[in-house]
């Protein structure tokens, strides 16, 4: 039985949260004299801590009941999150599979909490037999997977396994998964209580300006992330923008369908270029490739002011590119097409 009392630190077990002035009285209605604001103006109030208009409508987009849900200012918010309810600084550590999104590990850093990093194998997937040690360590608390991962592209395989089998919390990073094939892993909470899947409106959903994470997990994760969370986490602005956003669904689609059929023409060309080796598949809106010279590639694009991201350091010779525009991916072909090594 999965016990969150014995993986929360104590000190967040036995934290009283900030109790915030809109915390004690619900209700938009009313004479307003409790929060120490300025009484004129439009933005004058303080944001609703808990954004219930915004996971109302998530709710109803994404099929997950509110209580589920949990919403930081970016996923990055919640990632840190993750750390400060679950990972002892100095003590315990985190687990991750490399190379994967860079902010497991600034966070962890931030946190003085040890990442561990498996390397993935050469399909970039998870060797279950190499981890079984590491499940067993009582001093990892948290496991952060990527699935679909940044940058690889692809859907990690393992990702149930690691959960039935680790005794902490898995962190599924689902930044991509609206360009995947795949199902959330969010339609199995009821079946993982360890379980703590990320989404973000930061990528399909076209709102990474307005910094908006989402965490589905069980009511127990979630009633220690919003004890540990800034009262208002996200602005009033933000959460216009999140709830307008979810509405133009239609929108979402279009501009979804798109970026997916320019990914195939893409595709195609980019297995044309001769100094292209190899391009991974890909379940995201990006593409990581591997090329002849990466470094020469990138700084040629750069200074035609197109701007890639050089992976050379992580994965040799790769370069990662988010699909852009039709116009914007035609300038990136020119571009390439122009060039000789
Ligand atoms: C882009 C990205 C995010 C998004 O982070 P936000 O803070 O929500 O903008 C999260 N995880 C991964 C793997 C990403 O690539």
């Amino acid at each position: 039985m999965f016990d969150i009392t014995k993986i929360v630190r104590p000190n967040i077990l036995n934290l009283e949260p900030y109790s915030s002035a809109r915390d004690e009285f619900e209700g938009s209605e009313g004479i307003f004299m409790d929060a120490n604001e300025n009484p004129f103006g439009d933005l004058n109030r303080y944001p609703d801590p808990l954004q219930k208009a915004v996971k109302q409508k998530l709710s109803d987009v994404k099929g997950i009941p509110v209580e589920n849900i949990f919403l930081g200012n970016g996923s990055d918010e919640i990632i840190d999150l993750c750390f400060r309810v679950f990972c002892e600084p100095a003590k315990d550590k985190a687990l991750t599979f490399v190379p994967t999104y860079g902010m497991y590990e600034v966070s962890a850093t931030i946190n003085n909490v040890e990442l561990e990093k498996i390397p993935l194998n050469e399909k970039f997937q998870i060797n279950t037999e190499d981890i079984t040690l590491n499940l067993l360590d009582p001093l990892v608390k948290v496991i952060f997977i990527c699935s679909p991962n940044n940058p690889t592209g692809n859907c990690i395989k393992a990702v149930e396994f690691i959960i039935k089998n680790f005794g902490g919390i898995v962190v599924v990073d689902e930044a991509y998964i609206d360009f995947a094939d795949a199902e959330s892993l969010s339609k199995k909470l009821d079946i993982y209580p360890n379980l703590i899947v990320l989404q973000t409106l930061s990528k399909a959903w076209g709102l990474a300006a307005a910094r908006v994470g989402i965490a589905f997990a069980g009511t127990a994760v979630i009633k220690y992330l919003n004890k540990v969370k800034p009262p208002y986490n996200i602005s009033t602005l933000n959460q216009s923008a999140a709830l307008y956003a979810l509405q133009e669904t239609s929108k979402f689609e279009l501009q979804r369908n798109i970026i997916l059929q320019e990914k195939s023409k893409l595709l195609a060309e980019l297995e044309s270029l001769d100094f292209v080796i190899k391009i991974y598949p890909s379940d995201t809106n990006f593409f990581l490739i591997v090329v002849k010279d990466a470094d020469a590639i990138y700084n040629k694009l750069i200074s035609s002011k197109i701007i890639i991201r050089n992976r050379n350091k992580i994965v040799k010779n790769c370069l990662r590119i988010t699909i852009g525009t039709p116009a914007e991916n035609e300038a990136l072909l020119a571009e390439l097409k122009n060039i000789t090594l």
